[in-house]
């Protein structure tokens, strides 16, 4: 394993150098990505390319290079690269090529990133197993009978084979979490509006954020301080000043949401989760039980305002404006006969309740309900965050789960429980590893999750340096 940092040591020292570890990670996604299909694309020679230019200006300018110079970095295919191929893993984007740099790509670029290749994902980030691809699924590389979560799964995966020292992803209801948690990674999920959506396919605009997928709380830090800031290609993006500092401590008061941790665990990750509490509270922290009662309800009012605003951001694709087109004898049929071809059965099925959600008669009884919900949560939080510093969940509910083993939706959606209250709220949250659970003689990770105010990240970050980075380290 080789992190962002230590990349960045090896360069400024000269023990190694871009092109001698780009080659290194070419012949491990060449031996390792046949089976487990992590890459919808990998760049080998555009990267190959980059990685002695960034070879060349080391040796002329050492640590004078932009901190990201040389470093790999694997990016979700909902994320627009100029002159690449952007397909969402979706048939009806299988022919676009991006014509823009994402904000976050360009950012990333000009600290000196080789994007090494494009991950496989959920079909628009619309999953919980990478199982929806419209390209084929992601094995999870620590156990490949296994998912490695989703939607972000090929980023996991590429991570967790020891592809790229780190990747991004996308977050609308824990997409970057689940996956970090299935294959023993951390993963953050920034504030609302703290980086830029621009140049990301949109699925859930209220919801979405990119984020990192490292092996170390340090790297996700560094990741996101590139990424983040005010964009003026985003209205939605956020400054310092959009919310009250949140300051960081030598010890805080956790909150466990007892109640909400009741159903639905598997056991096994109740005991490390508990073990967790254990380490915390011997590290002199304070954990204490906490309510909060609607977030039960967050699951429902995510797969109503989730769905109602796929619906509206994937009215774009009607075979007008990009990739796929199947021509029917009128404008219409053009439409729909593009959209029957061309979008997997997850993401019609999205559409479908989205629509149906925001029809006029059923606007009211279902997406205004949710809507109150998610405002009636998030004024619950607040409450929450007068008295705790953090909240602490399990990220997942459950293990990684074997390939097909989810054949319900509704089943595949009880996944995200403890992901989505966060989306709707908009707060950041970290994952990292906590433990392993054995399955069929196999360890397997699960992550727990950290959740601070808004605007909290610098706190995430601290506390997940000391608990999780120095013990790994
Ligand atoms: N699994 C969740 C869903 O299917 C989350 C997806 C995401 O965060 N992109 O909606």
């Amino acid at each position: 394993m080789d992190t962002i940092h230590e990349l960045r040591a090896a360069y400024i020292a000269g023990t190694t150098n871009p092109v001698a570890v780009v080659d290194r990670l070419l012949a491990v996604i060449a031996e390792r990505d046949p089976e487990l299909h992590a890459f919808l694309e990998v760049y080998a020679e555009t990267a190959r390319a980059e990685a002695e230019q960034a070879a060349e200006q080391l040796v002329a300018e050492g640590a004078a290079t932009p901190i990201l110079t040389g470093i790999p970095l694997a990016l979700k295919n909902n994320i627009l690269v100029k002159g690449k191929r952007a397909t969402g893993a979706s048939k009806i984007l299988e022919s676009y090529t991006a014509t823009y740099d994402a904000t976050i790509v360009a950012r990333l670029k000009a600290a000196g990133a080789i994007i090494i290749g494009a991950t496989n994902m959920d079909e628009f980030a619309m999953g919980g197993s990478t199982e929806n691809s419209a390209f084929g699924i992601t094995k999870n590389p620590l156990d490949v009978t296994r998912v490695p979560g989703g939607s972000s799964g090929g980023s996991a995966a590429a991570v967790a084979m020891g592809a790229v020292p780190a990747a991004i992803g996308t977050d609308t209801g824990g997409s970057i979490r689940q996956p970090a948690s299935y294959c023993g990674l951390v993963g953050f999920k920034p504030t609302y509006g703290a980086v830029s959506r621009y140049g990301l396919m949109a699925m859930g605009s209220s919801l979405d954020q990119a984020g990192p997928l490292t092996h170390t709380v340090a790297d996700a830090e560094l990741l996101h301080s590139i990424m983040a800031g005010v964009d003026p290609f985003d209205g939605t993006t956020i400054t310092d000043e959009t919310y009250p500092p949140v300051p960081t401590k030598e010890t805080y008061t956790f909150g466990v949401p007892r109640q909400f941790l009741a159903d639905g665990i598997d056991p096994d990750v109740l005991a490390v989760f508990n073990d967790h509490i254990a380490t915390l509270k011997t590290a002199g922290h304070h954990v204490v039980d906490i309510e909060l009662p609607l977030f039960e309800q967050g699951l429902a009012a995510y797969y109503i305002v989730m769905p109602a605003e796929v619906s509206s951001n994937l009215a774009r694709y009607d075979g007008m404006r990009y990739g796929l087109q199947v021509r029917g004898k009128d404008l219409v049929d053009t439409y729909e006969q593009t959209r029957a071809a061309g979008f997997g059965a997850e993401v019609k099925r999205r559409i479908l309740l989205g629509t149906y959600v925001l029809s006029s008669g059923y606007y009211d009884a279902y997406y205004g309900k949710a809507e109150l919900v998610r405002r009636k949560m998030r004024r619950e939080l607040e409450t929450a965050f007068q008295t705790v510093d953090i909240i602490l969940t399990p990220t997942a509910p459950t293990p990684a789960f074997k390939i097909g083993a989810q054949e319900d939706p509704l089943a595949m959606y009880r996944q995200d429980i403890f992901t989505v209250p966060v989306n709707l709220t908009g707060v950041p949250a970290l994952t990292f590893p906590m433990g392993q659970v054995t399955r069929e003689a196999v360890a397997l990770p699960v992550g727990v999750q950290y959740i601070a105010p808004h605007a909290g990240e610098a706190r995430l970050f601290a506390i997940g340096k000391t608990v999780y980075d120095r013990a790994v380290s």
